[in-house]
């Protein structure tokens, strides 16, 4: 039994979880950290197999509108035999093959009553949980089979979180005490706990999940729990690149690793699109310094990455460039509002009651034009239920339009002379409109959307080159 000291917690996503390489890349990640640190321990936690949770949702939402599901449940059982088939060693097959019939059996019950009944967000997660609990006992099978002492591990064993199914958020006091009692017993044992990310349980005992991503989300709560004065934890989520980029290559070929991100940088990063680091994951472990690295899986070697941590950082004022290609804009107009307190909270009260996020507002200081931002699926239906509503058809002129976003991100944004030069880079380009909130380090901008290469490119060669 050795007392926990320096903790490496590894997210592996369904990218490492492909073929037998890539399994057999697991084992060259815990033979290098632990050749070069005998003193390292690690826990593992894993997402679903690649397209296993959108192939989950799909199922649950064909029964829903009683279309046959069945087209879904068979691509998810192929898609784990064939896994188990080349990775998993003889001798535990039939374990795992019983773990996927036994899974499969509950995931049709929930199905047979989703037909019956009507889906709820319960149902959902249910159902949308099952594809990390196979494949993390999928890895840990493979693990034991090549004779590393590990452990299957759900996560409802210890992460407890309120009641919003589909995004539940965790309660930290008892779940740090449960992972502790828990989790932390075993690394001492010297064993690797193989933990399923994104789902947890709330306190009546049901499965719940974390939100899409939610398995960074996972590895960062255990990193706080585990997290004392005298020990060092570290996370990393293994990637399929060799971290964040300055801008998406397809669009600047001459894109840079960024190597370094504050935890409010990363944050913003993970907004826009990149997909890179859930927003989430960052809050349990900011107040407490804890590192997370983002590292290219497919190359271990490699000595570039990014790291996400606090420190003064002043060699660039802008990090990178983030965007969505295709966004509904939608501009309500009146003048006969003006100061009217409580238009606004009208306005997004409507939204938010149908389920509209809304990613971008501003508001010109004389309260005539408010210009908000959807999703391009919700344009139409955001225009429809103003037109639709009575105060808001009365007095306001309003319109969509598809158009480009570009958030420009970097902690040094608040020194003078930044939004100058991002304007001047712009100058061929109509600006339809900016958000920046105070002391932000995003500055959200729209552009036509057959502007927005163009954009990108003129910010990323003025900031970055
Ligand atoms: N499998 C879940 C999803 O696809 C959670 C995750 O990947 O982190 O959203
Ligand atoms: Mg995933």
């Amino acid at each position: 039994m050795s007392l926990l000291k320096r903790l490496t917690i590894m997210k592996f996503g369904g990218s490492c979880l492909r073929s037998p390489e890539s399994f057999s890349q697991i084992i060259n990640v815990i033979n290098k950290y632990v050749s070069e640190d005998p003193e390292q321990q690690l826990i593992f936690v894993v997402s679903a197999l690649s397209g296993i949770t959108d192939l989950l949702l799909n199922s649950a939402r064909a029964a829903s509108r009683q279309e046959d599901p069945e087209g879904y449940l068979l691509e998810i059982i192929r898609k784990h035999e064939e896994t188990i088939e080349k990775v998993i060693p003889e001798k535990f097959q039939i374990a795992v093959k019983d773990f996927l019939e036994d899974n499969i059996s509950s995931i049709r019950a929930m199905i047979d009553d989703i037909k019956e009944f009507e889906i709820s967000p319960f149902k959902i997660d249910q159902i949308i949980s099952k594809g990390e609990m196979l494949s993390t006992f999928l890895l840990t099978k493979y693990l034991e089979g090549n004779k590393f002492k590990v452990k299957y591990v759900p996560a409802t064993d210890f992460l407890v979180t309120d009641s919003v199914y589909n995004d539940a958020l965790p309660l930290l006091d008892i779940t740090c005490q449960k992972i502790n009692a828990k989790v932390k017993p075993l690394i001492e044992d010297g064993v690797i706990p193989v933990v399923t990310g994104f789902l947890a349980r709330n306190i009546e005992g049901h499965v719940t999940t974390l939100g899409r991503g939610g398995t960074d989300f996972t590895a960062t709560i255990l990193a706080h729990c585990l997290k004392n004065d005298e020990n060092l934890v570290k996370v990393i989520l293994w990637k399929d690149v060799d971290g964040v980029l300055t801008t998406h290559p397809d669009i600047a070929p001459n894109a840079r690793l960024i190597e370094h991100l504050s935890y409010s940088e990363a944050k913003e990063f993970a907004y826009f699109g990149a997909k890179l680091i859930n927003p989430k994951c960052i809050t349990p472990i900011q107040k407490q310094g804890i590192v997370v690295e983002l590292r290219n899986f497919e190359d271990l070697t490699k000595t570039r990455y990014t790291v996400v941590e606090e420190k003064p950082d002043t060699t660039l004022s802008v990090k990178g460039i983030t965007f969505f290609k295709e966004v509904a804009m939608i501009s309500a107009i009146s003048a006969a509002t003006v100061s009217q307190p409580g238009v606004l909270a009208k306005l997004f009260d409507l939204m938010g009651k149908n389920n509209i996020n809304v990613s971008f507002v501003s508001q010109s200081s004389s309260e005539i034009n408010t210009t908000f931002v959807v999703d391009k699926k919700n344009g139409e239906n955001a225009m429809r239920l103003l037109k639709e509503d009575t105060f808001f058809s009365k007095w306001f002129q309003i319109s969509v339009e598809d158009v480009g976003l570009i958030a420009i991100i970097g902690e040094g944004f608040n020194q003078p002379g930044i939004l100058g030069r991002v304007f001047s880079a712009l100058t061929n380009i109509q600006i339809l409109a900016i958000s920046q909130a105070s002391g932000g380090i995003n500055i959200s901008i729209l552009v036509p959307k057959k502007d927005l290469t163009a954009a990108i490119l003129a910010i990323h060669e003025e900031f970055i080159g």
